[in-house]
């Protein structure tokens, strides 16, 4: 498989009159790869999320997800996809308020099958992976907003799933921690996830090797096929 990523002329239109979200977005993410998806509020970001994390089909073109045509899987097919081979990262960290990091990061393994203790157990060498190992018993409120997102990037690849979709993960975040936090998805990605972090930052953008800029539900530009940053 040379992709991990493959969308072909994929258009996502909602209502009535429709609105195109997505207008034809053509793009290949290749396995390794660590990628920006840049572009302001409104440019369709979320809605390509949803469809490379397969929460949504297009509605027309064809989506390519981890080798699977996404319009021909049934949703528990879909949802197999998304348990086993994506993890996600969220601006709000999305963690429970009254369970400790160990028990955040297992719950990203509820859905595979695993049993409660191996769950806890692979939750602790994720946490020691994002450096959280003094952290193990705490709660969210008593950790600082960077560590929050660590418990949270924790829990996307405790199952270890090839592709992790970072939607603004620095977005709540102040610089110093903001930077680590890049630091940090740059480590996960030498040890070999492929990273696609979607932001309206181009900022962040910059500190990431490839960077595809969006604009009205349109690519405007990829630094792999001009060669230029933005
Ligand atoms: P971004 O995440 O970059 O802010 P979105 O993907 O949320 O962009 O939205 C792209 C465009 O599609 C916007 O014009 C938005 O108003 C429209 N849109 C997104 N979701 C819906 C929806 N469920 N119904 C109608 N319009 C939508």
């Amino acid at each position: 498989m040379n992709s991990i990523v493959e969308l072909e002329n994929v258009e996502r239109e909602y209502g009535h009159p429709p609105v195109r979200a997505c207008a034809g977005v053509s793009l290949s993410i290749a396995p390794g790869e660590l990628v920006a998806i840049v572009g302001p509020s409104g440019s369709g970001k979320s809605t390509l999320l949803n469809l490379i994390g397969t929460l949504d089909k297009p509605t027309s073109g064809v989506a390519m997800i981890s080798g699977a045509d996404i319009q021909r899987l049934t949703d528990r097919q879909l949802s197999a996809l998304r348990a086993h081979r994506i993890g996600f990262v969220f601006q709000q960290f999305h963690l429970s308020d009254g369970v400790t990091a160990v028990d955040n990061v297992a719950d990203g393994l509820l859905y595979t099958g695993v049993p409660r203790a191996v769950r806890r157990e692979r939750a602790r060498r994720a946490l020691d992976k994002v450096g959280l190992s003094h952290r193990h018993t705490h709660k969210p409120a008593q950790m600082s907003g960077g560590e929050r997102q660590r418990v949270a990037i924790a829990r996307a690849v405790v199952g270890d799933p090839p592709l992790l979709l970072a939607d603004e993960p620095t977005g709540n975040l102040d610089t110093s921690s903001g930077a680590a936090i890049v630091e940090l998805l740059h480590e996960l990605n030498r040890s070999g996830t492929t990273i696609i972090v979607i932001t309206h930052d181009v900022e962040l953008a910059r500190m990431l090797p490839r960077q595809i800029a969006i604009r009205d539900g349109r690519v405007v530009s990829d630094s792999r096929l001009t060669g230029a940053n933005l």
